[in-house]
């Protein structure tokens, strides 16, 4: 005897040990349900082994994205986890990468990397195979593990050292072929997202050190995502970013003077206790951070007291900047919660925000104890060296493309998309033969998708106080019928039935005939969140009805037996439908 019926999931002889107790080192939903559904067991921190429940769902997202990256063009591939180090030293990114790098050596001494992402290796497998812009543009992806030694690995799937992705290369020979590609796996995405039952926002993104300058991330939301973005409120607007690269308006208010002043200020050295101070609000003073860059230089950074320095438009304003500690500034004659641009030490450079240039008048430390400027004036009172965008925007900012106000949220990245440029193809010599017989580097994009993370945020997102409620799209099966009494004579023989006969149509079921108590079933079901589950009980025969509860709804119906299997058919057909 087979040990699964083909088509159903048996579970008296499947394995799912679900906990009652979450884990205690689960801090958020996700991973909470994840573990206590049987989907996943922990193997060593940031490393996770999938249970047969989890296996599936990971194979329906995995499924969804292949038919999505096929239907664009973007063919399969499949590259190992291994990689040449020397690879990794050519395009320089050895050196670059950093510490996340997981890099090894074998016993002849010669080093290798766990690929944390594939761009070398397969610019190292088409250079010299793909030869002419006739064979032009191409388009690849696998999905495989990666690795990455994450100095914090937490929150399970999301932030794990040995993670899935999906991951995509493209090559192309114009500007206009890779935006093309690029667009047509932006719209992917959001299907891939929609597909996942995922509340997401594609934003504006930093590329950081993977090289290249348009970028999206998609985002998922949810409080527990560690990127933040700003969107725009406005439904027809769609403007979305990451805080840490948007750029938008701000409202401050004016400190209204008619000439500098220093003033004392016996204060502890905070915006919030200067404002109330002064009675201004804290949009009318003007904070300041000093930082060193990469030539030595010592900056102070000023922006709208309302407002947080955002520290990657200041490293990419600013070389190499980083904030100097209570020590290096007092180093560099800095005076902690006093500084301001009249009268910094010499060789201080002054950079401020763009939004600055608007104020009249500031109100800013006096560089000495105790002592601030109100009023003072640039180009009278003081000069700036560099304005440039600095501001970490915030709620009801304005936004740059519409006018309306914008919102912060907090978001999952599930995936990023990426024009790359020519950074791998030059470092790596990787050439191509143009129409016109020159050799030229091909252009080429990059787009990633964390299969396990996107996992882990659809649980994030559709969870309740009983457990998981899998969208359908995404579901370990999409019906489970519940035998309640295995141990009577027509209720095991009527739910194998009901399940064969789902299966027969095509649905993916599962059977619960283990000899246990309904409450241990009912529990179980709505912890691993199969989204339809069909009730077969005693009482319920003996009227020849089941019963039907719908889990995202909670909602309970009774189906007469005859016909149950062609309404719970139905009605998943109808869900499958809208995604065909
Ligand atoms: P993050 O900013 O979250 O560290 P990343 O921008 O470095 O991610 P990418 O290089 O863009 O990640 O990788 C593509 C996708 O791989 C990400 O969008 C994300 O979904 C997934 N991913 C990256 N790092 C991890 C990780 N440590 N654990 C799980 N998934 C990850
Ligand atoms: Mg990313």
């Amino acid at each position: 005897m087979p040990l699964v019926t083909p088509g159903v999931i048996k579970l008296s002889s499947y394995y799912f040990p679900t906990l009652k107790e979450d884990p205690v080192d689960a801090e958020i939903v996700s991973h909470r349900l994840l573990i206590r559904g049987a989907f996943l067991r922990k193997v060593l921190g940031g490393c996770y082994a999938f249970l047969p429940l989890g296996m599936r769902v990971l194979r329906k997202i995995e499924q969804i994205i292949r038919e999505e990256m096929d239907a664009i063009g973007c063919t399969e591939l499949l590259m190992g986890n291994i990689q040449p180090g020397e690879l990794w030293h050519e395009s320089g990114r050895w050196d670059d990468y950093g510490p996340e790098l997981m890099r090894l050596e074998n016993r002849n001494g010669t080093s290798f990397v766990l690929g944390p992402t594939h761009e070398e290796l397969i610019t190292s497998l088409v250079r010299n195979e793909l030869r002419s812009y006739k064979e032009l543009p191409k388009s690849l992806y696998h999905i495989n593990w990666k690795y990455r030694d994450e100095i914090r690995p937490r929150f399970g799937l999301l932030r794990a050292r040995e993670f899935i992705m999906k991951d995509a290369y493209s090559f192309h020979d114009s500007a206009e072929s890779l935006n093309e590609h690029y667009q047509q796996q932006s719209s992917a995405y959001a299907r891939i997202c929609e597909r996942l039952g995922l509340d997401f926002r594609p934003v504006e993104a930093d590329s950081g050190q993977i090289g290249g300058k348009v970028t999206t991330e998609y985002m998922a939301l949810a409080e527990v995502g560690e990127a933040e973005l700003v969107y725009c409120e406005s439904e027809c607007c769609g403007f979305a970013a990451n805080t840490e690269v948007a750029s938008v308006d701000v409202k401050l208010a004016q400190y209204q003077a008619s000439n500098v002043e220093k003033i004392h200020t016996p204060i502890e050295g905070t915006i919030t206790a200067l404002a109330n101070f002064l009675g201004v609000s804290e949009s009318a003073t003007v904070k300041a951070l000093s930082g060193r860059t990469e030539d030595g230089s010592i900056w102070v950074v000023f922006v709208p007291g309302s407002h947080e320095l955002a520290l990657l438009k200041a490293e990419h304003a600013l070389p190499g900047f980083s904030l100097l500690d209570d020590e290096a500034m007092l180093a560099a004659g800095l005076i902690k919660g006093y500084m301001g641009p009249v009268g910094l030490p010499n060789g201080v450079k002054v950079a401020a925000d763009e939004s600055l240039r608007n104020i009249e008048r500031w109100v800013v430390g006096a560089n000495e104890l105790h002592y601030h400027y109100v009023g003072a004036k640039y180009d009278e009172d003081f000069s700036v060296d560099l304005w440039a965008d600095f501001l970490c925007a915030k709620d009801g900012d304005i936004c740059k493309q519409c006018g309306a106000t914008v919102k912060i949220a907090r978001g999952i990245e599930v995936g990023q998309v990426f024009q790359l440029g020519t950074k791998y193809s030059e470092s790596m010599h990787a050439y191509y033969m143009s129409e016109d017989g020159s050799e030229k580097p091909f252009l080429m994009g990059c787009y990633g998708w964390g299969v396990t993370r996107s996992l882990a945020a659809v649980v994030e997102q559709h969870n309740d106080s009983n457990g998981i409620i899998w969208p359908m799209g995404v579901c370990p099966a999409e019906v489970c019928v519940i035998a309640l009494a295995v141990n009577d004579e027509f209720v095991e023989p009527v739910a194998t039935r009901l399940a064969d006969e789902l299966a027969k149509r095509g649905i993916e079921v599962a059977l619960d005939d283990r000899n246990e108590r309904p409450g241990v079933k009912f529990n179980d079901a709505d912890l691993i969140g199969w989204p339809l589950q069909l009730i077969v009980g005693k009482r319920g025969l003996e009227n020849g009805k089941v019963e039907l509860k719908v889990r995202d709804t909670l909602e309970k119906s009774e189906l007469s037996l005859n016909n149950a299997a062609d309404e719970v058919a139905k009605l998943v057909f109808e869900h499958r439908a809208m995604f065909a």
